[in-house]
């Protein structure tokens, strides 16, 4: 036991020969063809990683569901596909990429609970080049449970979300803070149709609306990410505080099997879903929050959750005109619009309680329609302006009902 729990949580820091030092630029690269995560005897999985040099690493196991995570100084994946790595019927599927600036991590999600039996990282003098090679071998749920978790460590973890505060009371003539959140992000690629990722098609939105917002006048924008890292639900959440959001806005472009999924839609939150694809596209969301890493071990909070409706039932109707303002904008400019453009659902992102918070799928990866608009700049720029326009118009009108709130 204590062997195991020293390795999960030692770091090893790794020297590179001298002789080579000048040749390192200091980001390792993945060699795909020297990496695999294969099925081993009758129980066991064994994870082989090719890099072209030594880096510090650590691993450590995560539960519901079990998941081995593998967190390196900066790693590029070029090359890595996730269906060639994972030959293994003990692992459902693995996940790598970007996650703090700085730290790369990769996670296992496994079939049943597991523990690192060996860890060992080789590093060849003759080249500088590195192995590592991992082997798990059954545990028991027990054991698991009880030695599962994140250990903390300020180098590798991700900020602590800020302590909540409400948003700073301006006055009617001060710019609308609207806060935009590019889904997805580094190890969380989102949706993917061929080369293209949602995380990174989002990005590239939210960039080319907040230029527009900000040519146009009274708007401040603020972005969750600016580059391609993982960011936490909870964390875009804490940054909207942050950064006194009048309004936050998620923009997705989701892959989506179930009913007719073309065409932008806005989503509000609530407990009960609009229907059964909204509903999935939550819990998708969440469960690509665990696939990233997350330890969401022990964040339910009943009291807090109850507060939390209370203060959003007052936001509530102000949400819904935001929604509807941004369904009227975008169809304005030609949309396309899903059939029920207003729809809702728990998503994670959207529960700021007193912040109007939407998510706006624009358009979905998954329907070839919206695919070719997706990528046309021109119709990016008509949905931009949808949604300017959107907020433009919300903005008066809620402007115009603050007085008969305030009395
Ligand atoms: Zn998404």
């Amino acid at each position: 036991m204590s062997r195991i729990l020293a390795l999960c949580i030692a770091l090893w820091a790794v020297a590179v020969p001298p002789v080579w030092a000048q040749e390192f630029s200091g980001l390792a690269r993945i060699d795909a063809d020297d990496s695999s995560v294969t099925d081993a005897g009758r129980e066991d999985v064994q994870i082989d990683l090719g890099l072209s040099q030594g880096i510090p690493y650590r691993l450590f196991m995560l539960d519901g569901p079990p998941r081995l995570v593998l967190d390196f100084q900066e790693v590029d994946w070029t090359g890595l596909q996730a269906d060639d790595l994972d030959r293994s019927e003990r692992v459902l599927q693995a996940q790598f990429g970007a996650y703090v600036p700085g730290w790369s991590r990769m996670v296992l999600e496994l079939v049943a609970p597991m523990k690192v039996e060996t860890a060992a990282l080789d590093i060849d003098e003759v080249t500088g080049g590195a192995h590592l090679s991992v082997s798990l071998v059954p545990e028991t749920p027990e054991l698991f449970a009880a030695n599962a978790g994140a250990p903390y460590d300020p180098r590798w973890d991700l900020p602590e979300p800020a302590l909540i505060k409400r948003p700073v009371a301006r006055g009617d003539e001060a710019p609308l803070v609207v806060v935009l959140d590019p889904g997805h992000g580094g190890i969380d690629p989102g949706a993917e149709q061929g080369e293209i990722a949602e995380k990174d098609m989002m990005l590239t939105f939210a960039r080319e609306l907040r230029e527009l917002l900000l040519r146009s006048d009274g708007f401040e924008v603020v972005l969750t990410r600016d580059t391609d890292n993982f960011v936490s639900l909870e964390r875009r959440v804490s940054l909207a505080y942050q950064a006194g959001a009048g309004v936050f806005i998620s923009i997705h472009a989701d892959s989506l099997s179930e009913g007719l999924a073309h065409g932008a839609t806005v989503y509000v939150l609530s407990r009960d879903a609009s229907d059964v694809a909204s509903a999935k596209l939550a819990e998708r969301h969440d469960r690509e929050e665990l696939l990233s890493g997350m330890d969401l071990s022990g964040t339910d909070d009943e009291v807090t959750g109850v507060l939390l409706d209370l203060a959003r039932q007052e936001t509530q109707p102000r949400t819904e005109a935001l929604a509807k303002a941004l369904v009227g904008g975008m169809t304005n400019t030609g949309g396309p619009m899903n059939r029920r453009p207003m729809r809702s659902a728990a998503f994670s992102v959207l529960k700021a309680a007193d912040i109007p918070s939407v998510l706006i799928e624009i358009g979905f990866l998954s329907s070839p329609r919206d695919f070719k608009n997706l990528q046309n700049p021109e119709w990016r720029a008509a949905i931009a302006q949808g949604i300017r326009n959107g907020l433009q118009n919300w903005r008066e009108a809620d402007a115009a009902k603050r007085p008969l709130i305030r009395q």
